[in-house]
């Protein structure tokens, strides 16, 4: 028996009862790092969409006016779920979608912190009394949740994605329908496991799995939504965005990225080396806020890049349940073929391979960590999102051009930069048109702290207390006729 089999799911959760696709159809979930079949889930489609949101628009009220006391019991023991099998759930997340145990450790668990982050926040969404203008007069603003809430999620953060999306609506008193990622479903449908044992009643938590277009057609569509979280491309959100208009549903979105990765002069450089080791090949690449440009300031490019291609190159690539295993291999095929396009496309425009360039000896889907030099402006890759283990590395002179560089893409999710300089680094922060900063520190996302993007990487923020405020809506009320 796998390490997870306690926390596979097979099947979709609907109105508290676990059910297969109306067709019965269903789809193979395959490991990547080998190719075997996991196993299969359903297929579903519109129709069951229909029916998760009207189970989770009939258990709306009664959830809603649960008291905060008793919502947040219910969190916290959602947490303790969480906490509880985190090991069959990190095995689980890393059979379907290849991260590192340890990687899928951590993911695991920053999920449990973000529900329990909500847990406590659910007690602090309160409103307020505003100095009236007028007498005899009270005014008042109260919250209030926004109702059924539909979740899309991606692969490469199959649980905590959702733990962002989740936490803050049960939190806040909404319903919620989830449809995870196609590749990564059962670290989604765990999630109905795991609310089901937590107490949850029936309808507040719905995971259906299967066509994204069909579901999604119908979560964006049907007027009883009446918020749309999504975390993937810019490209589908701004669809889904488009496809929300119609009825005019609250959005939050958590696009792509391009992160520029800043290295002055006067950084310490082991640091820095360190810090775009984990920006770059955590999740062996595939993570919207993993550094996707690598600058380096000239008088200390050489140096940089001779030690990044050698820590690269020392990089242990193995499939993710293998002890010691740093990058897994990539999500499928297509991931790998569009890495081999972007080095290609560089290397055609000057670029020089420094370390990996091409697949691992491994085969399937692993791939070697790579790291190219002389990268510029004119290549693919310094426009779009690589989402695989390679750090081009750009040369620049001033800090001026840097900032311009880094702020030279539609994106705006998340920027690095090492320098040891005080007053460059409040200018980065002033100058980086970006939602998360990152200076000498490249692990900075924690519950407490509102992750969201700029630009097209985004709308809204997930954690924080306004990751709880984008759950819910304001009403203002003014009491009258109060003279005596
Ligand atoms: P990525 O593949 O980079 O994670 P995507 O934006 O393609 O990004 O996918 C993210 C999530 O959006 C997945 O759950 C996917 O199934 C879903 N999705 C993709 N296309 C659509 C669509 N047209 N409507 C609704 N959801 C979609």
């Amino acid at each position: 028996m796998s390490a997870y089999a306690s926390m596979q799911k097979d099947a979709n959760y609907i109105d508290g009862t676990w059910c297969a696709a109306d067709g019965g159809d269903v789809i193979s979930v395959t490991n990547p790092a080998t190719g075997a079949e996991i196993g299969t889930v359903p297929n579903a489609g519109a129709a069951e969409a229909r029916r998760a949101i009207a189970a989770a628009e009939a258990a709306f009220p009664a959830y809603a006016a649960l008291t905060v006391t008793e919502r947040g019991a219910l969190l916290r023991r959602l947490h303790a779920e969480i906490v509880d099998h985190a090991d069959a759930l990190a095995a689980l997340l890393t059979a379907e979608q290849g991260k590192p145990l340890a990687e899928a450790k951590a993911e695991v668990l920053s999920s449990a912190a973000y529900v329990q982050w909500f847990a406590e926040e659910a007690r602090r969404a309160d409103g307020a009394v505003i100095p009236s203008p007028w007498p005899g007069r009270k005014l008042m603003t109260t919250r209030h949740p926004v109702g059924v809430v539909a979740a899309i999620t991606p692969w490469n953060f199959p649980s905590s994605m959702l733990a962002r999306k989740l936490g803050a609506a049960l939190a806040a008193g909404c319903t919620a329908v989830v449809k995870p990622a196609s590749a990564t479903p059962y670290s989604g449908l765990v999630w109905a496991l795991l609310a089901e044992r937590a107490g949850f009643p029936p309808g507040v938590v719905n995971v259906i799995t299967g066509s994204a277009r069909a579901i999604g057609g119908e979560l964006t569509s049907n007027p009883a939504v009446r918020k749309l979280t999504f975390t993937g491309s810019t490209e589908i959100g701004k669809e889904l965005i488009r496809a929300s208009a119609g009825t005019v549903k609250k959005v939050s979105m958590e696009l792509g990225g391009n992160a520029p990765f800043i290295v002055f002069d006067d950084a310490d450089l082991d640091a820095a080396v360190e810090g775009a080791m984990i920006a770059k090949f955590r999740n062996a690449g595939q993570t919207c806020i993993c550094s996707n440009r690598v600058y380096a300031q000239a008088g200390i490019y050489d140096a940089f890049v001779a030690k990044l291609a050698e820590k690269a190159a020392a990089l242990r690539v193995a499939p993710g349940d293998e002890p010691g295993s740093e990058q897994g291999p990539l999500v499928d095929m297509a991931a790998l073929a569009k890495t081999e396009e972007l080095i290609a496309d560089a290397v055609e425009r000057g670029a020089t391979v420094a370390a990996g360039g091409g697949r691992h000896d491994r085969g399937g889907l692993f791939f070697q960590p790579t790291v190219l030099t002389e990268a510029t402006a004119d290549m693919r890759l310094a426009q779009e999102e690589i989402f695989g283990p390679v750090a081009p590395v750009f040369r620049f002179e001033t800090e001026a051009e840097a900032i311009a560089a880094a702020n030279d893409t539609e994106y705006g999710l998340a920027a690095y930069a090492y320098t040891r300089d005080l007053g460059r680094t409040f200018r980065l922060q002033d100058g980086l048109e970006y939602g998360l900063i990152g200076i000498n520190e490249v692990l900075i996302v924690t519950p407490e702290v509102p992750f969201g993007g700029l630009k097209e990487s985004g709308l809204g923020k997930e954690g924080s207390w306004q990751g709880l405020d984008d759950y819910l809506e304001t009403k203002y009320t003014c009491v009258g006729g109060l003279t005596g």
